[in-house]
């Protein structure tokens, strides 16, 4: 454990205990020098909840830590090695390019939570790239992954973004900034392939101990302890994306690096929410054939947790044959998982009590989903609007509709089982990040301005309370916005 003391008086401790129980997946190395960091926003609680004085961090010490120019004597911070599927595709070496581990921090709770720089320069898994990262990228990762945690979905999260006083290079020359990050832990579906393509099965029995030490304890007194920690991934990630899909999130490249083993959301490249319901929606420039569109979320799942059973055979079974049957049963269960957790949350959404019967709330989803992609309803509105119907004033959520027939038939059905209007209002979201409002705070943040992006983020972090005033960022995109598309790698 080292530290490290920040003006006035507040210290942080950082550990090393992912370069020393795997040294060989972690790469020592020292984030590019910031010659005149600039704060432009700093997750105060956050730094509390960490343990760090929010005023010390404003300091120009604290800012050097944020870029990770200020790191404890002895310190180490690494990048980490992984490999990954992209776009189907398996790269054995990918790695952080343009990321750092700082190191482990406790916090407030307890917790064992990483502390990580992105943007921090260029490090041995850089390849072509340049290591940096662009102010609106990193922006647009605090804003979404900020929303994500209000909405209580399992996320990694956002301490702070430093702009570097440096111009990226991109289509156009952009200012450059670093996002500090906190997450459960940085481990992927790519971290155990990349045990795995080494060969070393000490590697990735060390990784798998580490990954159940760290996330899933409870897999350590199954009786087999491997094969609980595949189940337990397996069971967090049909969770997670079950509440993507309950919000209408795009991740936007679902690729094995950027799937974690804690089961939190991580990187936030080119994601955005749907507006129109419509599972074909894509917004990434990149995924030209809808690998990762809104509706292929749930399957894309499945089979990145089958790389990542491919990956831990050998720690399943001494013998392949036998190992492949179990890691099979394993995965069978992501879609019951998955099923049981898009059905109770849709039951929620829509306010109905739980009962015996899921046939009739099934039915009434499947109905619903068909009529509000034909009429090319706001899924955000729709839901929320729902719940003033529940209270007696339908108008809001009809108005969104063409056929209005239809609508009514659905809405007589619904309101035969009595709707409860105060749980929808718990879980139907009023504000997100609306991809023209994150695109409007990104825009005026990388131009100096940050007050389009403290407003979104004042409306987002208290997603399902409605205020007076915030009217237009309850509201979906103008008809001049037009078809949204993301960028990555940015
Ligand atoms: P992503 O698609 O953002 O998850 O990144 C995929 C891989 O590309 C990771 O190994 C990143 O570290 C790397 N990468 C992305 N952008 C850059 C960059 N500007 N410089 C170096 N590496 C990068
Ligand atoms: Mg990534």
């Amino acid at each position: 454990m080292r530290a490290v003391s920040l003006p006035p008086a507040s210290t942080v401790t950082l550990d090393d205990r992912f370069a020393r129980e795997l040294p060989e997946m972690a790469v020592r190395w020292q984030a590019t020098e910031v010659p005149e960091p600039g704060l432009l926003v700093l997750n105060e609680p956050l730094a509390r909840q960490l343990g760090l004085d929010p005023a010390s961090l404003r300091s120009s010490e604290g800012l050097r830590l944020l870029v990770g120019n200020l790191v404890p004597s002895g310190a180490a911070p690494v990048a980490q090695a992984y490999s990954g599927h992209q776009f189907g595709g398996f790269v054995p070496r990918l790695g952080d390019g343009r990321a750092l581990l700082l190191g482990e921090v406790v916090d407030a709770d307890g917790r064992l939570l990483d502390l990580h720089l992105k943007g921090s320069g260029r490090t041995p898994f850089a390849r072509g790239g340049d290591g940096l990262a662009a102010v609106g990228p990193m922006l647009r990762e605090y804003v979404v992954s900020e929303a994500m945690h209000a909405l209580g979905i399992p996320t990694t999260r956002s301490l702070a973004v430093v702009a570097t006083g440096r111009t990226v290079r991109r289509e156009t020359p952009l200012p450059g900034a670093v996002l500090a990050r906190v997450a459960a832990s940085h481990l992927r579906v790519g971290s155990f392939q990349y045990a795995r393509a080494t060969g070393d099965v000490d590697l990735l029995r060390r990784l798998a101990d580490h990954a159940i030490a760290r996330h899933h304890p409870g897999a350590a007194q199954a009786q087999h302890s491997y094969l609980g920690l595949l189940e337990a991934v397996v069971a967090v990630q049909a969770s997670l994306v079950a509440r993507w899909m309950l919000v209408g999130f795009v991740h936007g490249v679902m690729n094995t690096d950027n799937m974690t083993i804690s089961g939190e959301t991580i990187d936030y490249g080119p994601c955005a929410f749907m507006e129109a319901f419509d599972p074909a929606t894509v917004y990434s420039s990149i995924d030209q054939l809808g690998r990762y569109a809104y509706g292929n979320q749930p399957l894309v799942a499945e089979w990145n947790l089958a790389r990542l059973a491919e990956a831990m055979l050998p720690l399943l079974h001494d013998d392949e044959e036998q190992a492949v049957p179990l890691a099979v049963e394993a995965l069978g269960a992501f879609r019951r998982h998955y099923d049981a957790a898009w059905t109770s949350g849709m039951r929620i959404k829509l306010g109905l009590p739980a009962g015996p019967d899921d046939s009739a709330t099934t039915s009434l989803v499947d109905d619903l989903l068909a009529l509000l992609q034909k009429n090319s309803v706001d899924h955000t509105s729709f839901f929320r609007h729902l719940g003033a119907a529940a209270r007696g004033d339908g108008e809001p959520a009809r108005s969104l509709f063409l056929d209005l027939a239809a609508f009514d038939a659905w809405a007589r059905r619904w309101r035969a089982l009595a709707p409860d209007a105060d749980v929808m209002d718990r879980t139907n979201p009023v504000y997100l990040p609306r991809n023209h409002l994150v695109e409007e705070a990104l825009t005026a943040g990388s131009e100096g301005d940050l007050n389009p992006l403290e407003r979104l983020l004042d409306a987002v972090t208290r997603p399902f309370d409605e205020r007076p005033g915030l009217e237009r960022y309850a509201e979906p995109a103008p008809q001049d916005f037009g078809a949204y598309r993301t960028f990555c790698g940015t």
